[in-house]
């Protein structure tokens, strides 16, 4: 029984999960970006209820974390959204407390050992997990292993460069696979290109535009074919640079993949000729909107669980 512990830039999400990744019990808290004892305080009370919920005692803890984290020195790095965070270590304060051995990795790591191991990438060597919501983020695992670049740094799939001249991101680029293909550049692209008179545009998100869209709204068609083809851009660069077995799709815009994933196929089929692209599955995520938190277990499996 796994303490699993989701941090993050507005909620932190904790439950307990048991050996088959089953969330016995979860309870969440809003983030506080500049306290960080009172984050620890609250997690270890989150903890101890979830276990006494779920009638069990837990026996390690495992994080997922907003980036960028140092997973080895189980710190935060300079994260953005948690200015008080930065440079301190869960790890160290939540195994002094608890007396356990305890585990962290980036959520986007997290939620791809998650879908390896427990998930819709079972039995997938080369698998790629990829969140569209917010932002686009994901993980890499091959043959079991989590990717670690230089230092143990997590890639960043969704910063690959799509169009140059594309709108700016805060990674320093313009025109990256996020900046293109989250949910709020598809709400961006809409209130910038529907017609004046367009009833819907005000306050307009991903998910709405994809409700109209299922509705048969012209102008939201328009949008998930826009949106579609810089979707399948960047799956198409990832198919051709890792040729993997499976990409595994996630996020709240892919709740709607099914409006997307016939012209993601055809572009792909359009332009990956030199990899054996039809070999590679897209898939959707299993584990649901409980992914992050079932990946927070999975760190602790993955790091001790051999053990
Ligand atoms: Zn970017």
């Amino acid at each position: 029984m796994i303490g699993a512990v989701d941090i993050g830039g507005t909620k932190i999400a904790v439950g307990v999960v048991d050996d088959h990744g089953k969330v016995l019990s979860k309870t969440q808290s809003p983030t506080d970006p500049d306290r960080y004892e009172a984050g620890i305080e609250s997690i270890a009370r989150m903890l101890h209820d979830g276990a006494r919920q779920a009638g069990v005692q837990i026996t390690g803890i495992g994080i997922g974390s907003t980036g960028p984290v140092d997973p080895m020195k189980g710190e935060f790095g300079d994260v953005d959204f948690l200015p008080g965070w930065r440079g301190r270590s869960p790890v160290r304060d939540l195994a002094e407390r608890f007396k356990l051995r305890v585990a962290l990795e980036n959520d986007g790591d997290a939620a791809a050992l998650a879908e390896a191991g427990w998930g819709a990438g079972r039995n997938r060597s080369r698998l790629i997990y990829v969140t569209v919501g917010t932002g686009i983020g994901g993980g890499i695992v091959l043959d079991g292993k989590l990717y670690r670049g230089v230092e143990g740094a997590h890639p960043e799939v969704g910063h690959h460069v799509v169009d140059p001249n594309g709108p700016q991101c805060s990674c320093g680029f313009r025109g990256c696979w996020e900046s293109l293909a989250a949910g709020p550049a598809m709400a961006a692209w809409m209130e910038s290109q529907a017609p004046a008179d367009y009833p819907h545009r005000q306050g307009i998100t991903a998910q709405r535009i994809c409700e109209l869209a299922q509705q048969g709204d012209a102008v939201a068609l328009q949008a998930v074919e826009h949106e579609a083809f810089y979707l399948g851009l960047g799956l198409a660069n990832l198919i051709n640079l890792f040729a993997p077995d499976a990409i595994v799709l996630s996020g709240s815009v892919m709740k709607s993949a099914h409006l997307f994933l016939e012209r993601i196929r055809k572009l792909i089929r359009s332009g990956c000729r030199f990899v054996p692209a039809e070999k590679t599955e897209l898939m959707l995520a299993s584990l649901g909107d409980d992914t992050n938190l079932i990946g927070a277990a999975r760190v602790w499996h993955y790091r001790f669980g051999q053990q």
